[in-house]
């Protein structure tokens, strides 16, 4: 393994990758800007990837109305829109990388034999007798793993001690996110993650598969998420109000104003583009002020 820094020194290449299980939120919103701005104010390259891997998650129609929310805000990608769900063969062959070196096993507990916390091992020396196989886990071990996020600092995690030989393919046969998200941005050659801190605890996962497949490790950046008043974070589940193409420029003032940017008051209700290319020369990630000041 080689230093704890990203791999690229290349020209930024960053994504915003949604799930559709639901319509863009202002939490979203804000994701999806701040990863277009970091890339575009250095004159990198911009994709969009629809995370459509659970298809019992997923929501009808919510992808293409997340599409024309991100049109209707002025986010234009780079290249076609790369769909997970077609994306299968490619991560049957990184699972087959990690089962040929021996960083797999077959596991077959159910989640409530494995409870909550991390995983025990049950299975990692065989299958008791008795027990048929469900899901694919991927060994892990004692080594710290960590990585300096461009706004939260450093962080890092011992896997084996808080999550445990984790899940790469599902019972239900489905891969397992961790997976999926490092093959696609290899593939794509995204240099630079920027998501909400709310995925951060998922990143030394994803740097463990990253090392076990030799694929480039990108830069993390783990933007603070948007609360709603009684500081719960906006999510479908929390009851967030979906923002639809026609909120676009209102959501877009409220992203940049969030994420930093102060538009000016009057700038509400410019067109979006305008208030992009307003953005773009003042962009920088805004790294939170310590508690203690
Ligand atoms: N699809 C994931 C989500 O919407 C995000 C994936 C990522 O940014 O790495 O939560």
């Amino acid at each position: 393994m080689g230093s704890d820094v990203s791999d690229h020194a290349t020209a930024p290449v960053g994504r915003f990758a949604p799930s559709p299980t639901g319509p863009l939120h202002q939490g979203s919103v804000v994701a999806a800007v701040a990863s277009y701005l970091d890339a575009r104010a250095r004159r990198g390259r911009w994709l969009l990837r629809i995370d459509d891997l659970d298809p019992p998650r997923e929501v009808a129609g919510a992808a293409d109305l997340i599409v024309e929310t991100l049109r209707a805000l002025g986010l234009e990608w780079d290249g076609e829109i790369v769909y997970q769900s077609r994306r299968g063969a490619a991560y049957a062959e990184a699972l087959a990388v990690l089962e040929a070196a021996g960083a797999t096993f077959p596991c077959g507990c159910t989640r409530a034999m494995v409870g909550s916390g991390p995983y025990p091992g049950t299975c990692r020396n065989g299958l008791p007798r008795g027990r048929r196989a469900r899901s694919l886990r991927v060994r892990v071990d004692a080594r710290v793993i960590g990585f300096d996020d461009r706004v939260q600092g450093r962080y890092a995690q011992r896997l084996d001690t808080e999550c445990g030989d984790f899940i790469v393919r599902r019972a239900d046969g489905l891969v397992a996110y961790h997976l999926a998200v490092v093959v696609d941005d290899a593939a794509a050659g995204v240099t630079d993650v920027v998501r909400g801190v709310d995925l951060i605890a998922s990143t030394p996962r994803q740097l463990h598969l990253q090392r076990l497949l030799g694929l480039p490790r990108p830069g993390y950046a783990h933007i603070d998420v948007v609360r709603d008043a009684r500081g719960v974070k906006l999510s479908k589940q929390s009851g967030a109000p979906a923002v639809l193409p026609a909120e676009a420029p209102a959501a877009l003032h409220a992203a940049l104003a969030f994420l930093g940017l102060a538009p000016p008051p009057e700038a509400l209700g410019a067109p979006v583009r305008e208030l992009l290319d307003w953005a773009l020369p003042r962009w920088a990630l805004r790294v939170p002020v310590a508690a203690d000041g």
